[in-house]
């Protein structure tokens, strides 16, 4: 019996090694441990492993040039010299130190430098692109930066030799190249009226050249990644994408393009991706499974659709049956020649190999997934495509075995949090009373001064901080040193704090690993891996936690140490928690119920927290929401049901609490223009801000507003080494006193303190206080 088997294709895999190799290569390289020739040397080895491993599990559609030493949208930027004036690029093959300090900076900024939730610290010399959020994933680019009159030039081979490299291994690949028009929208221009789509047409001919290279080597298909099909798009970038493809297909009769959109449903451009000369289309199936009908009956016949059914942003192992009565139908309608199987997007957003992870619960890693696991569910769907289900009736069994054993697994389900959830009232989403009586109770309780200061919960991590914990982590520190060491270290940050004059306090964070993974530790519900890591950017990889189950609080997370600090001072010590959006969106999430569901059950558990800080004396409790606005969806038209969901959350875990007990929150970004009613609704008492970069200029959203609340506007930028003078800070206090109320403002830096030096600190903190008191003696 001949057994055939359908296409399968990954789109992209993960670069990092299973080892962290590629981290490692890359620090030995910028310490100047190691050489260019050994960097490469590794590239290219985790690259051969990759495709071999592919080869070896049933992928047939390899990707190509999906490897990057840092970035695939940096590496765009390089191949068609899009390289700007600081970097002093001259014309030729872009150097490793030139894509380095677009990367990175050009004087030693190292990793450990930038912010835990992926800003860079721009430090002296030349300064490194600006990074930012690749859609909806927690994975970060380096932004391109383009000029008007800009023109392009191909300066890089990359994807050429990475194909002809695969090839001489014995490997016919697929290469994959990042769009041209998702790459012009991606980027941006210094002149913010400038509008880069403007610049396609000098763009193409670089795309051209690269193209006609690849098939004069061999290569069949091309893959040309435009996730810019699943946002809103307008006319004119519709027009972009008709105008690039008619020139690609014009040029290059005979290369095949496979179109690659993935993170959510085409939608509204359905239409446009299909009019699009191509000769496959790839539509991301697991965040929009219902687009399967609309794309199989709207598809020109002969046009090849790649199927996204397994997830690529998400751990959970699929059940193979019924995906497989889901996409037999159009496998039918289409023919076996026209249709390939697919991850959603690129595996680049998951873990490697589950297969390292020796400590999980055996139940739990049977219902998981990771990059190597999801290539062997999808070489099992083509097979079943293919040859029939009976070819592959083991693994479809084991899969759908694995689904009902979850689904009815007394590990994921609590009937105590069921009932908690379904007992929530309107009253609990609610303070006791308005803002306005509130303040008035805080105000009489706490008597601050006017302008109040205080700073966001973390100090520096210092690399004594961080070598405790991991000798502790690793057992040559007992818990009873590493606990007097953090004692010692909260004293001495809390004794400190008074010194300088600070109002209200923090701990510190020393014992706090991530501002995540540390309630994740301690809650019901979640789990965690040893070698779980997925990139964040450049050589930065986070490893997730994984929320799998119902959520609940077995015990206090933060009320000790609390209690501890508060006991070293008589001044207001905060409570600081991580809240619920934030924990979700940081995380994996389990895809059995909906995310607004498992957010309400963390929000339960933190509540549980709050309350609990209260009643151990707690007057301040600062709730962060670092996340909530990554957190919004690709869509506008999604944005109100998110927002709706996530501010109830933040609401459900605030709210518990007595009037004369203030809730802070603290959010990582200043642009609140589109969400400042959610912000408004979330009621905190406090909220602090980043703000010291745009000179204020983004208080505008809260005057607009007419904010009710207290806000503290940073005025210490500590993404920088810098240490902001009196003046600076004072400046930018009488720039917030243009937009709000004296009786609003607090003061406070833009951030957390962890990723700083307290060299740096120090100063920054006294000359914080010394403008608070400069404004307090005008503002009389
Ligand atoms: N409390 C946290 C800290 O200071 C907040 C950090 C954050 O929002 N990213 O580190
Ligand atoms: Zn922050």
């Amino acid at each position: 019996m001949t057994h055939s088997t359908i296409p399968v294709a990954t789109l992209g895999t993960p670069r990092i090694g299973p080892r962290r190799e590629l981290k490692i290569a890359l620090e030995s390289y910028w310490s100047g441990k190691s050489n260019e020739a050994a960097l490469l040397e590794t590239a290219a080895a985790l690259r051969s492993a990759n495709w071999a491993r592919q080869k070896a599990l049933g992928v047939s559609v390899i990707p190509s040039n999906d490897f990057s030493l840092y970035d695939q949208v940096l590496d765009t930027s390089v191949m068609v010299g899009a390289i700007p004036k600081i970097y002093g690029w001259t014309g030729g093959t872009v150097s490793l130190d030139t894509y380095f300090a677009m990367a990175r900076g050009a004087q030693g900024v190292s990793s450990e430098e930038a912010c835990a939730h992926g800003h860079h610290d721009h430090g002296h010399g030349v300064p490194a692109q600006e990074m930012t959020k690749w859609f909806d994933t927690n994975y970060h680019y380096m932004v391109p930066e383009f000029v008007p009159g800009q023109t392009f030039e191909l300066a890089s081979f990359k994807p050429v030799d990475e194909y002809r490299d695969a090839k001489a291994l014995g490997y016919q690949t697929r290469p994959v190249l990042l769009g041209p028009v998702t790459f012009l929208r991606l980027g941006k221009s210094k002149d913010p009226a400038f509008d880069p789509l403007s610049l396609l047409g000098n763009l193409l001919p670089v795309y051209i050249d690269v193209l006609r290279r690849l098939g004069a080597n061999g290569a069949e298909w091309v893959q040309i990644d435009e996730p810019c099909l699943v946002l809103d798009l307008d006319a004119a970038a519709r027009d972009a994408l008709r105008r690039a493809y008619a020139t690609f297909a014009h040029a290059l009769p005979r290369l095949k393009i496979m179109l690659a959109t993935y993170f959510g449903a085409l939608g509204d451009n359905l239409d446009t991706a299909l009019s699009l000369p191509v000769a496959g289309l790839h539509v991301d199936l697991a965040r929009a499974p219902e687009q399967i009908e609309a794309v199989s009956e709207k598809a020109p016949q002969g046009l090849v659709l790649s199927l996204g059914v397994i997830d690529g942003r998400n751990i959970w192992r699929a059940n193979l049956p019924a995906l497989l009565d889901r996409v037999e139908r159009v496998v039918t309608r289409r023919g076996t020649d026209h249709i390939q199987i697919a991850p959603s997007c690129s595996l680049l957003h998951v873990p490697i190999d589950l297969d390292l992870e020796s400590d999980l619960d055996p139940d739990l890693k049977s219902w998981l997934s990771f990059s190597v696991q999801k290539m062997d569910e999808l070489a099992t769907l083509g097979a079943a495509l293919g040859g029939g289900r009976d070819s592959v009736r083991d693994k479809l069994q084991a899969s759908a075995d694995a689904a009902a054993a979850r689904k009815a697994s007394p590990k994921v389900h609590d009937a105590a949090v069921a009932a908690r959830v379904a007992a929530v009232t309107a009253a609990m989403v609610k303070r006791g009373s308005p803002f306005a009586s509130r303040a008035a109770t805080q105000r009489a309780r706490f008597n601050l001064p006017a302008f109040p200061t205080t700073t966001i919960g973390s100090f520096p991590q210092t690399a004594e901080v961080r070598k405790a914990r991991s000798a502790h982590a690793k057992g040559a520190l007992d818990d009873a040193a590493y606990e007097r060491f953090l004692r010692e270290e909260t004293e001495r940050t809390v004794l400190w704090q008074e010194e300088i004059g600070l109002d209200v306090l923090v701990h510190g964070e020393f014992e706090r690993n991530d501002m995540v993974q540390y309630f994740g530790e301690q809650l019901a519900g979640f789990a965690f891996t040893k070698h779980g890591w997925v990139q964040s950017y450049g050589s930065r990889y986070v490893r997730p936690p994984i929320l799998f189950g119902d959520v609940s609080r077995p015990k206090p997370m933060t009320v000790a140490w609390w209690t501890y600090a508060q006991s070293l001072t008589k001044k207001p010590m905060k409570g600081m928690l991580t809240g619920p959006v934030t924990i979700l969106n940081w995380s994996f999430v389990r895809d059995d119920v909906p995310r607004s569901a498992a957010c309400r059950q963390i929000a339960l558990a933190i509540r549980d927290e709050v309350g609990d800080l209260e009643k151990a004396g707690a007057a301040m409790i600062q709730i962060d929401e670092a996340a909530l606005r990554e957190g919004l969806p690709l869509r506008t038209s999604q944005w109100k049901t998110y927002l709706d969901w996530a501010v109830e959350s933040f609401r459900l875990c605030a709210s518990g609490v007595a009037d004369e007990t203030q809730i802070h929150t603290h959010m990582c970004y200043s642009e609140f223009n589109d969400i400042i009613d959610a912000i408004g609704a979330m009621d905190a008492d406090v909220i602090s801000i980043e703000t010291s970069r745009s000179k204020m200029e983004l208080l505008d959203a809260f005057t607009t507003y007419k904010y009710p609340n207290e806000i503290g506007p940073g005025v210490y930028d500590i993404h920088s080494p810098r240490v902001p003078d009196v003046v600076e800070m004072t400046d930018l206090l009488s720039r917030a006193r243009q937009r709000l109320d004296d009786s609003q403002i607090w003061i406070n830096p833009d951030c957390g303190l962890k990723t700083r030096k307290w060299e740096e600190v120090k100063p920054a903190l006294v000359n914080m206080v010394a403008a608070a008191r400069q404004i307090r003696a005008v503002a009389n």
